[in-house]
């Protein structure tokens, strides 16, 4: 399983740490078993750093490492920080990989997790009567700064709070003290002060001085602190769907509105750049460390991390896959045997977030209409014995595209392990040292059959199904099938790639023993509105097919389940 490594920015405040490193804890207990090893560090200030939590992870044999930002909105530390300081540990550790998951908000666990902070300050006091000033660390990031007015707007949203406003203790408008003085003049009696923060810090911290000196200035009102969100289960639970998102490739990070991307009225300079460091001017002490954390000529992000400018054109996203431009994959999925909604729900995502798509005939084309503008589709056609781009041009292919840096779906019909040359491509990958996953399908074998109403097994009737290929018929001094088991066999048979040869598979089998009365269902175009079917007698399914016309892609289903079929096939 993929390691994960949970990146925290770090904080001067003790209580802070120890509830990072409570809640790295809670992370391993919650993944239990689902998960490989978990680790936890921070990029400045606090202890354990970083490079000691992957280093531990590379120690213990992981070379392919999840690495999530602990951070509520995407803005300098989950844009550029964390990045550039993953790509460090990478320098570091040759032939590390590592995908990076996006920021944890927002979510509707984290509105939950909110929500019960607001009501256990309120200690039984009525909502309506309650106005919430969620406050955000603030950026100079107004896409960072927009993510909190959106978590305001969805904390309030069916909650029945009087209203939530948006607030930010530093670098964005209003501070603390002006949206409270907003929702004082708006007629608020009793307000809730709700951090939009994890853990302790010295920024908390100055929300609840800033709240309180509010308090005292206006006896009048009764304003509350509610905690923090904290290290709790749902936090934990959080980190783990944000890990197997990132597994799965959909590492999506919400800017479409970033100044980085996007001209903003006063971040003309940002358009089209690299993110920078970012200045903390009001922070406490020395600022945020970074005299001493970046002042080794890391050139800060640049080529790592938000990269607006380089990924900007290939997608309507950020691509801060954080491994720089030359960290492609290929992705082999299996994608059903025809309709759009037979694909796993993993496939999907892959192809949701591809950049290429090597798409075969048989394969859910449908899906093709669907792939962001920009994606481009190679098409690999495999008409059966007819022109055909050879396997040795589309392995080549896949992995010419991974080198490039771009995220490759080879979509295959069925799955791509049921006579789809699907491991010659994984092997010619790994073979090229290109980073390779499988995505199992719904394979035609068994679909065809079931999308015409026949079970391959059935309790008291069949329980084995051998699925064949036809390509090659008996005979062939090339066929590795024992034909002759397969007559004396009583079980289900599936013939794949048959249509040519079914006739002469027939006669093989009853000559060793197969009942010639054996129904045999014939399914073409399994799940497309054309779909048909025919059925006949064993030793009449070949000329039955013949004078039906069933052609290519057809299944033939042979086997006593065949009479079970529900749907009004002619007996
Ligand atoms: N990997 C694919 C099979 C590839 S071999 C899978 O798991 O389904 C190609 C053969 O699959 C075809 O000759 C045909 O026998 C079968 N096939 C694929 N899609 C089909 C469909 N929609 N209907 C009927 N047969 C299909």
């Amino acid at each position: 399983m993929t390691a994960l490594v949970i990146v925290g920015h770090g904080t001067r405040s003790a209580a802070g740490v120890e509830q990072f490193v409570a809640f790295v804890e809670r992370v391993r207990r919650r993944a239990a078993g689902a998960l490989g090893d978990v680790e936890g560090g921070f990029i400045e200030l606090s202890r354990p750093p970083l490079t000691d939590a992957v280093g531990a992870l590379v120690d213990r044999g992981h070379r392919s490492l999840v690495a999530l930002p602990l951070v509520l909105t995407a803005a300098g530390h989950g844009k550029g920080d964390i990045p550039a300081a993953l790509a460090r540990e990478r320098e570091r550790h040759p032939g590390l990989s590592y995908v990076y998951g996006r920021p944890l908000g927002p979510h509707p666990l984290l509105h939950t997790a909110l929500e019960q902070r607001v009501d256990a300050a309120l200690a039984g006091d009525d909502r309506a009567g309650t106005w919430v000033a969620l406050i955000g660390r603030g950026s100079t990031d107004p896409d960072a700064n927009a993510e909190v007015a959106k978590v305001a707007r969805l904390l309030w949203e069916g909650r029945g709070y009087a209203g939530v406003e948006p607030g930010f203790v530093s670098l964005a408008e209003p501070s603390v003290p002006a949206v409270l003085d907003r929702l004082r003049r708006l007629g608020a009696r009793r307000i809730v002060v709700a951090p939009y923060f994890l853990f302790a810090g010295v920024l908390p911290d100055r929300i609840a001085a800033q709240s309180a000196d509010f308090a005292a200035a206006h006896p009048d009102l009764d304003v509350r602190v509610a905690d923090l969100i904290g290290d709790c289960d749902a936090l934990a639970d959080l980190v783990l769907e944000r890990h197997a998102e990132a597994r799965r490739g959909d590492i999506r990070m919400n800017c479409d509105t970033c100044a980085y991307r996007v001209l903003m009225p006063g971040f003309a300079d940002k358009v089209g750049r690299p993110q920078t460091p970012h200045d903390h001017p009001d922070d406490p002490v020395d600022g945020h460390g970074h005299g001493h954390a970046h002042g080794h000529g890391h050139g800060h992000a640049h080529g790592h991390g938000h990269g607006h400018g380089r990924h900007g054109q290939v997608e309507g996203r950020c691509g801060h896959d954080a491994e720089g431009p030359h960290r492609g994959h290929v992705a082999v999925v299996g994608g059903g045997p025809g309709p759009e909604d037979l694909i796993t729900v993993r496939g999907r995502a892959l192809l949701d977030a591809a950049d290429v798509v090597v798409v075969d005939r048989l394969a859910p084309r449908g899906l093709l209409a669907g792939l962001r503008p920009g994606v481009e589709v190679v098409d690999a056609a495999k008409v059966p014995r007819g022109p055909s781009m050879g396997q040795d041009a589309i392995n080549a292919a896949l992995v010419a595209h991974a080198r490039a840096g771009r995220r490759v779906v080879r979509l295959k019909g069925g799955d791509p392990y049921v006579f789809g040359r699907g491991h010659e491509e994984v092997q010619a990958c790994a073979a090229a040292g290109v980073e390779v996953t499988v995505v199992p399908g719904v394979t035609s074998a068994v679909a065809a059959a079931a999308l015409a109403g026949v079970p391959v097994t059935h309790r008291g009737v069949a329980h084995d199904v051998t699925v064949v290929s036809g390509h090659l018929p008996p005979g062939h001094p090339d066929s590795l099938v024992d034909w002759a088991a397969l007559g004396r066999a009583r079980g289900t048979v599936v013939l794949l790639m048959a249509v040519d040869t079914v006739g002469k598979i027939a006669a093989v089998l009853v000559e060793h023993g197969r009942a010639p009365d054996t129904p045999v269902l014939a399914v073409q175009d399994a799940g497309h509105p054309g779909q048909r079917t025919v059925t006949a007698r064993l030793d009449e399914i070949g000329a039955a097919a013949a004078r039906e016309g069933i052609g290519p892609p057809a299944v033939f289903v042979l086997g006593p389940v065949v009479a079970l079929a529900s749907s009004d096939l002619p007996a």
